[in-house]
């Protein structure tokens, strides 16, 4: 039998990335022995039940306790009020990882309070579903995706093919960038995408008195496509957009201009513009079609076990 790679783990928050992580670990036997921490009873007692974790606490100081890779799967909101609890708890040499959707504010957050002797590389997953809680995950949540770690100037590099090793072996690719730059490609792919989806089902829900059944009765596809996005946990988006703040009014900037471009267009009947920009946006949809991070199925690969952050659903997560 070969060893796993760590003897002990610790997931602190059991949510959807804490128990797919979870999963993913037991598949490929990567830890001798996982620990894990949430906030709420349920979530303690269900991540038990499904045998994401081996213990589990209240106090997320007790689960750090000895552990060689330390997995911070909070809202990134509140990684510093747990880092100031687990700080004086982390093994002397541990690795320490994050799974928040914003680097460089994260970073300012963290690193401050990281002890001496301990190995800090934040690091992002870009994989999800607008599924919530410890039964949300599953195994194949990081298979072919991509984790992207943003370490800091200095970080021992042996630290950094440990815990790359660590992700490969939970099924993504990985990459490294810095903190900055993954905020800008992750406001424009991701955070400033469901800003537009909460906000054009906050513009129908409004509409809703006068139009409701029309609303919910002919939805269409577009529609539809949006409410799954706007379903995301309200709690992770609001410190994602909180905490990204720079990057996401920078890219939001642009698209309002491009917005204006379109809209002038309409107005002036140039249809040549229109199908210029149609023909272009469809090169991009068949580019993430053959780069393998989507399925040209009808049903977008939404049942097809292809998630991105937020985007599509397993099957047996969605009803
Ligand atoms: P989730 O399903 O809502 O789970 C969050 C977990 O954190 C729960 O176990 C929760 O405990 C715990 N928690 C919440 N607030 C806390 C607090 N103030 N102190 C201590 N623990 C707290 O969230 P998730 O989707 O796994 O997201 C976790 C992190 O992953 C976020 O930073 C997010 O940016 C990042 N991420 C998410 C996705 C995605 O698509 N969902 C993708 C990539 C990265 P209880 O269950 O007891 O409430």
């Amino acid at each position: 039998m070969s060893t796993p790679m760590f003897d002990k783990v610790a997931l602190i928050g059991l949510g959807l990335i804490g128990s797919s992580l979870g999963h993913a670990m037991r598949r490929a036997d990567l830890a001798a022995v996982i620990s894990g921490s949430a906030r709420s009873e349920a979530t303690r007692k269900t991540s038990l039940r499904l045998g994401l974790v081996d213990t589990v606490h209240a106090h997320p100081a007790e689960a750090v306790a000895a552990a060689d890779l330390v997995v911070l799967c909070i809202p990134v909101g509140a990684n510093r009020e747990v880092m100031t609890a687990i700080a004086p708890a982390l093994k002397p040499g541990a690795i320490l990882t994050d799974v928040g959707s914003v680097k460089a504010e994260v970073i300012r957050h963290i690193e401050p309070l990281v002890p001496d002797g301990i190995h800090f590389i934040p690091g992002h997953p870009i994989a999800g579903t607008e599924e919530s809680g410890p039964e949300a995950g599953f195994a194949e949540l990081f298979d072919g995706r991509w984790c992207i770690l943003t370490p800091l100037p200095g970080t021992d590099e042996a630290a950094i093919a440990r815990l790359t090793a660590f992700w490969k072996a939970c099924g993504s690719d990985v990459e490294t960038m810095s903190p900055e730059h993954h905020d800008l490609v992750l406001a424009i792919t991701s955070h400033v995408p469901h800003l537009i989806a909460y906000n054009i089902v906050g513009t129908a829900a409004d509409l809703e008195q006068v139009t409701r059944s029309e609303v919910i009765k002919f939805s269409a596809a577009g529609f539809r496509d949006f409410t799954r996005i706007a379903a995301s946990d309200p709690v992770m988006w609001r410190d994602i957009f909180l905490n990204n703040k720079d990057a996401v009014l920078e890219m939001l900037g642009r698209f309002t201009e491009d917005l204006a471009t379109l809209q002038r267009a309409i107005r002036w009947d140039d249809g040549t513009a229109l199908l210029e920009l149609f023909t272009r946006t469809r090169e991009i949809r068949r580019g993430i079609i053959e780069a393998g991070q989507e399925t040209a199925a009808p049903d977008f690969g939404r049942a097809h076990g292809v998630p991105g952050e937020g985007v599509p659903s397993p099957p047996a997560e969605k009803a």
